[in-house]
């Protein structure tokens, strides 16, 4: 469920007409709704009501302060991934004691940051990685709290590029080593072994994956147990799918339903780090059309966005519904197209031979489920400037992050003395 309607004809977010922030900002832009925010943060805050569990938001799905600080303000925590994405949740007004840093390359700077920022915990992924934060932590006289990052050999069944708990993934401590290692962690001295972590992947659309890993995870945590090694934390990671097309994903009270049957009984509190299910359906991108190409077998609709804008399909071959701003009268004949950007790349395709009304020069779009990994992985390709971000919240709306300019653009870049 999302807050993108058509209303009298004209899509809105909530209740802002789309055409009114195209015409206050130009195309193409993100739009979110912070109501679609709020109400996907609560229906997995209820659908774990009864477990001791914190929501840590992937902010590597939707990065925006604005976007943060609105789901800050229900009670989320952050999980990062970087040291800028740990300023961000720190600036975003996420206390540090809610805040998790995941990733299998933190550099020592960012370890050392995030020990000083007093975060939850350190998700660690490698014994090289152990070794340096256990220095890092005892040059400064603290242990660090940290979560050793397991990888438990399971196939997510997703998209080749976004599943990272199968052993030849990069991701995690391998599953044979992992309790030599945990054992290791919880000996060393400047480390506080709080908890173990596992992710294996994004967009699932089975929940037979997630239960697998937590199995694993429940062997694990017992068999630690019974050495008298004991976590007070227990990471879930996050995941779960939502629905791009007319596939439904399973719902966040199954997937609730799943950590109540695998880890319920195991007590201690858990993190669950989900981006994609809070962030994807709550925003849309706007471009306009540009040009109607008739080719000999195809009709081009060549918009004003790109794959540098939105590069899911290009990258993932993802589908995002494409709907016309102004819905089309019913009955209306539906022809495929193929809706493309302006980049020099044949990868610059949002969907081909999309059935979909006749789109003319001028008229206005919206990708839908573009509010997770759409802004956050936007890039200047062929120096196209960044486009703009806005915040919907009732019948008001705020720029959250403008539109680049071209000073600023080109202001980034320095030429050598020498020439
Ligand atoms: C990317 C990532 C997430 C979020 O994944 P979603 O599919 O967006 O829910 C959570 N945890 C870790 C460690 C990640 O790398």
């Amino acid at each position: 469920m999302n807050h993108f309607q058509y209303v009298n004809g004209i899509l809105h977010a909530e209740a802002v007409p789309v055409p009114a922030v195209a015409e206050a900002i130009g195309t193409p832009f993100y739009c979110y709704s912070t109501a679609t925010l709020e109400r996907h943060f609560q229906v997995l805050k209820d659908a774990v009501s009864g477990l001791d569990a914190l929501i840590c938001y992937a902010i590597k799905a939707n990065s925006n302060l604005a976007v943060i600080r609105t789901l800050a303000a229900r009670g989320a925590g952050a999980d990062v991934v970087s040291g800028g994405e740990l300023r961000r949740a720190l600036a975003a007004g996420v206390p540090a004691d809610r805040i998790v840093f995941s990733g299998v390359g933190k550099t020592p700077d960012e370890l050392a940051f995030a020990l000083d920022s007093g975060i939850l915990e350190i998700n660690v992924e490698s014994e090289p990685e152990l070794e340096e934060l256990n220095a890092l932590a005892l040059a400064r006289g603290v242990r660090a709290p940290i979560g050793l990052r397991v990888n438990p050999d399971v196939d997510a069944h997703t998209h080749e590029k976004i599943t990272t708990g199968r052993k030849e993934d990069k991701f995690g401590i391998e599953w044979t080593r992992a309790p030599q290692i945990l054992r290791r962690a919880a000996a060393m001295p400047g480390l506080e072994l709080a908890s173990i972590a596992v992710h294996i992947g994004s967009q699932l659309t089975e929940l037979a994956p997630f239960a697998d890993a937590f199995r694993r995870l429940r062997d694990l945590v017992l068999s630690l147990r019974s050495e008298g090694i004991s976590v007070r934390r227990l990471d879930l990671g996050g995941g779960l799918g939502i629905p791009y097309d007319d596939q439904p994903p399973p719902t966040p009270a199954d997937y609730a339903g799943v950590i109540r049957e695998t880890l319920g009984d195991l007590g201690g509190r858990l993190v669950l780090e989900p981006g994609r299910m809070l962030g994807g359906n709550a925003g849309i991108l706007v471009s306009r059309g540009i040009y109607v190409k008739e080719g000999e077998t195809r009709r081009f609709v060549i918009c004003d966005a790109g794959m540098n804008d939105l590069v899911r399909p290009a990258m993932y071959s993802a589908f995002h519904t494409i709907l016309p701003v102004a819905e089309p009268a019913p009955g209306t004949p539906l022809a495929p197209v193929d809706v493309v950007g302006p980049i020099c790349e044949s990868a610059d395709t949002f969907a081909k031979q999309r059935p979909l009304p006749p789109l003319g020069r001028g008229d206005l779009i919206a990708f839908a489920t573009a509010g997770a990994y759409g802004a956050a992985m936007s890039s200047i390709y062929n120096s196209r400037l960044l486009i703009p971000e806005v915040l919907v919240k009732g019948d008001d709306f705020a720029v959250v992050r403008p539109r680049q300019t071209y000073e600023e653009m080109l202001g980034a870049d320095r030429i050598p003395a020498w020439l």
